[in-house]
């Protein structure tokens, strides 16, 4: 309990690929008084634009609130056509990225592998990666979650030092929940995310109490504060409900 106080809140809006630049901006300035409203009460708050809007959403925000990419690539510049690499996200202060997440898994090729070249190229450059972990529908009704959930901790984070990982950020995301409206209960929340812990405990020893791992999967207004109740919640990856800024603030309002 004492050491779940020592990690800081954490709630993260995916815009996925919504919002054009001028709407992302507008959103931007809407959420300047939120994001000194959780920074007064000690939480950290965020959102991951597509490319696109990165700029126009980090000029328009507060400074104190979190800008994410969605994807990045782990060559600082090359033939890569369609990529973007961690400099060019650098140039416009973006220094926290989502790596590995299901939708990017399932239909870009993102494996544990991709995963572990970006992260590696991520603490390198002192970046943040929130690190997305999850089993299907199938895997979940095998009673595999956890042989998968752990094979993507370990394969991911495989060779990393405690200090490397210090900031680093695991999103526990079960697919089978992520834009359905279908919740993981906060049992599983709870029970995954624990064992998402204790499983990096395994690779970067006590550090794992520092490190936030997040539960996302349709979190909503109504349900956020119950996944944060859990001990080994930290806070929320959240998709859908983060689109517009009435529900981003019912979120960081629920969890105050
Ligand atoms: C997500 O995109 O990471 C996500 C959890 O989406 P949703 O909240 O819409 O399920």
């Amino acid at each position: 309990m004492l050491l779940n106080k020592m990690r800081r809140k954490l709630l993260l809006g995916n815009w996925k690929m919504n919002k054009l630049a001028s709407e992302a901006r507008e959103f931007a300035l809407a959420s300047k008084p939120l994001a000194e409203l959780a920074k007064k009460n000690n939480i950290d708050l965020g959102v991951a634009p597509t490319y696109l809007s990165l700029a126009a959403t980090k000029e328009a925000a507060s400074k104190d609130m979190i800008v994410a990419a969605q994807n990045v690539h782990f060559n600082p510049s090359g033939a890569f056509t369609g990529e973007v690499s961690i400099p060019m996200l650098q140039e416009f202060g973006i220094d926290w990225v989502i790596i590995g997440h299901s939708e990017r898994r399932a239909y870009d090729n993102e494996t544990n592998q991709k995963c572990h070249d970006k992260m590696k190229a991520l603490f390198a450059n002192h970046m943040v990666p929130v690190y997305c972990v999850g089993e299907t529908l199938q895997e979940f009704e095998e009673g595999r979650t956890k042989e998968v959930v752990g094979r993507q901790i370990r394969e991911g984070l495989e060779g990393f030092t405690a200090e490397e990982c210090k900031d680093l950020v695991v999103a526990y995301e079960p697919v089978w929940s992520i834009g359905t409206g279908k919740n993981a209960s906060s049992e599983i929340a709870q029970d995954i995310c624990k064992f998402v812990r204790e499983t990096l405990r395994e690779l970067i020893g006590d550090t794992a109490d520092k490190i936030r791992v997040l539960y996302g999967g349709s979190v909503k207004p109504v349900n956020v504060k119950e996944y944060l109740s859990c001990p080994d919640v930290d806070g929320a990856l959240v998709g859908g409900a983060s689109l517009k800024i009435d529900s981003y603030e019912e979120l960081l309002r629920n969890i105050l």
